[in-house]
C-alpha cells in the first residue's frame, strides 16, 4: 500500500471509537485459584463472604482484669474496690472459670472474655497485693472489650468481586480462613519490537543503527498494569522474521504487542503477517497524533496491537489503548485514568484534523490546576514524556489555544477511577 492509500483510507477512525472497539474485544479472563501468599495485585472474581465472626469471640483489648461493671461503680484512686483474683487468662486459651460478684480474672490482650465478666480494667488502673486486686477506676459496660464480629460479622460480604487484592485484603482473607481465592489471571502479554535498525541495549552502536528502546518500555508498561509479560525481543524487517516472533507470541500469549512496522514503508510487514495468520483487522489508522498508524487485530480470543515504532507514539498508544484492555481482561472495573481540567500556562498551536495527546506537567494552585507542555515535542523525543504528570487531550479541530484556556488532562500517574 502506498502512503496515498493510507491517507485516503476511509477506515481511519477517531480515538474514542478505537478505544470502544478494543474494549468490546477484550473479555475478562476465566477465573483461576491463587494461593494467599501470591495473590496481591490480582482482582477477585468472587465475593468474599465471612464464614464466621472476626474476631471469633469477645476478647480483651488490654492487659488487665476482667470484672463486673456493677462491682466497680464508684471506684477511684481515693476509694479503690478490692476484688478477689481467681484465675489468669493468657491469649490463646479459654477458661472455664466464671467471674462472679467480688472476683476478677487477670487477662491479656486478645484473650477471650471469661463468662460473667463485662468489662476489662487496664492493669495501669489497678494495684495487686497477694491474691487481691484493687480497682482504681470506674468504667462503663464493655469498656476494653472487643466484640465478636466487630471487624467482619459472620455472613457479611467482606470484600466484593472486582476488588484488587491489597496487603490489607490479604489480611482479611487470612482472618476468614481463605487459603486461596478465585481471581482473574494476569493476561499473558508478549512484546515484540521490529526493525532492522534496532540493536539490543548491550551492543555497541554501529553506523545507521539505533538501540531498541520500545520493547523495554512496553514491557515495563505491561508489567505496571499487572500483566504477566514476556519480552520476545526484536524481529528484523523480513516477513519470515516477523512471522516467527509473532507466531511464537501467539502460541501462549493472550495479548501481543508489536512496535514498528505498521506504517506504509517498504519494510512494514506486520500487517501482512497478521493477515496471513488469519487475524481479523479491526482498524488501522487513528486520527490522532502521535500514533496515527495504530493497528488492532483479533484472533480468536487473542488481541494483537500493532503500535507505531516512534517511541512517543509507542508509549502513548500503550497507555491509551493497551492498558485499558489489559485491565479489563484482569477483571478491573475502572479502566480509565482520572481526568482533570487544567489551564494552559502558554499558547498552543496545532493543525486541524487529528486529536493530539501531549505530555504535560501539572501543578496545582489554590484554585485550579495548570498544565505546561513538557519540553520539546516530537514523536521521537521520548524525553517529552519523562516527568510528565499527565496527557493533555487537544480536540481534533482545535488549531490554537491561548494561555489560560482549559484542557482535559489524563493523570497517568494516578490509578484508574472510572
Ligand atoms: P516504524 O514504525 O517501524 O516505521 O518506526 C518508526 C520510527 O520508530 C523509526 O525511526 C524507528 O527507527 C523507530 N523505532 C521503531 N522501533 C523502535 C524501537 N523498538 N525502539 C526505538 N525506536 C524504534
Ligand atoms: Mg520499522
Amino acid at each position: 500500500m502506498s502512503s496515498m492509500d493510507f491517507e485516503n483510507r476511509k477506515a481511519m477512525i477517531e480515538p474514542n471509537d478505537a478505544l470502544d472497539i478494543i474494549l468490546a474485544s477484550a473479555h475478562r479472563l476465566a477465573p483461576v485459584t491463587v494461593e494467599l501468599a501470591k495473590i496481591d495485585g490480582y482482582v477477585l472474581a468472587e465475593d468474599i463472604v465471612a464464614g464466621h465472626d472476626v474476631p471469633p469471640f469477645d476478647n480483651s483489648a488490654m492487659d488487665g482484669y476482667a470484672v463486673l461493671t456493677a462491682d466497680i461503680t464508684g471506684a477511684g484512686e481515693a476509694n479503690p474496690v478490692t476484688l478477689k483474683l481467681i484465675e489468669e487468662q493468657p491469649a490463646g486459651k479459654a477458661t472455664d472459670m466464671k467471674v462472679i460478684p467480688g472476683t476478677a480474672i487477670k487477662i491479656m490482650t486478645g484473650a477471650p472474655i471469661p463468662a460473667g465478666a463485662d468489662v476489662v480494667v487496664p492493669i495501669e488502673k489497678t494495684s495487686l497485693s497477694g491474691g487481691r486486686v484493687d480497682i482504681l477506676v470506674a468504667l462503663p459496660l464493655r469498656n476494653n472489650v472487643r466484640s465478636a464480629g466487630e471487624d467482619m460479622p459472620k455472613g457479611s460480604v467482606a470484600v466484593t468481586a472486582g476488588t484488587t487484592v491489597t496487603p490489607v485484603i490479604i489480611g482479611l482473607l487470612a482472618s476468614l480462613g481463605y487459603a486461596t481465592a478465585r481471581v482473574r489471571p494476569k493476561p499473558k502479554t508478549a512484546v515484540i519490537g521490529t526493525g532492522n535498525e534496532l540493536i539490543p541495549v548491550e551492543e555497541p552502536l554501529t553506523p545507521g543503527k539505533i538501540r531498541d528502546s520500545n520493547s523495554y518500555t512496553l514491557t515495563a508498561q505491561a508489567r505496571a498494569c499487572g500483566a504477566d509479560v514476556t519480552r520476545l525481543g526484536v524481529a528484523g524487517d523480513t516477513k519470515e522474521d516477523v512471522a516467527r516472533l509473532v507466531g511464537l507470541a501467539l502460541d501462549s500469549a493472550d495479548v501481543v504487542v508489536t512496535s514498528g512496522g505498521v506504517s506504509v514503508g517498504d519494510y512494514d510487514f506486520v500487517k501482512d503477517v497478521l493477515a496471513e495468520m488469519g487475524a481479523e483487522l479491526q482498524f488501522w489508522g487513528v486520527k490522532q497524533k502521535p500514533g496515527k498508524p495504530l493497528a488492532f487485530w483479533v484472533l480468536g480470543e487473542k488481541l494483537v496491537f500493532g503500535l507505531p515504532g516512534n517511541p512517543v507514539a509507542s508509549v502513548l498508544c500503550f497507555e491509551e489503548y493497551v492498558r485499558p484492555a489489559l485491565l479489563k481482561m484482569m477483571g478491573r472495573g475502572h479502566l480509565l485514568r482520572p481526568v482533570i481540567t487544567a489551564e494552559l500556562t502558554h499558547d498552543f498551536k496545532k493543525k486541524p484534523g487529528r486529536q493530539h495527546f501531549v505530555g504535560v506537567r501539572v501543578t496545582a494552585t489554590d484554585r485550579h490546576y495548570q498544565a505546561t507542555v513538557n519540553g520539546r515535542q516530537g514523536s521521537g523525543i521520548l524525553k517529552s514524556l519523562d516527568g510528565a504528570d499527565g496527557i493533555a487531550v487537544i480536540p481534533k479541530d482545535v488549531i490554537e489555544m491561548k494561555v489560560g484556556e482549559r484542557v482535559e488532562v489524563q493523570m497517568i500517574g494516578l490509578p484508574e477511577d472510572h
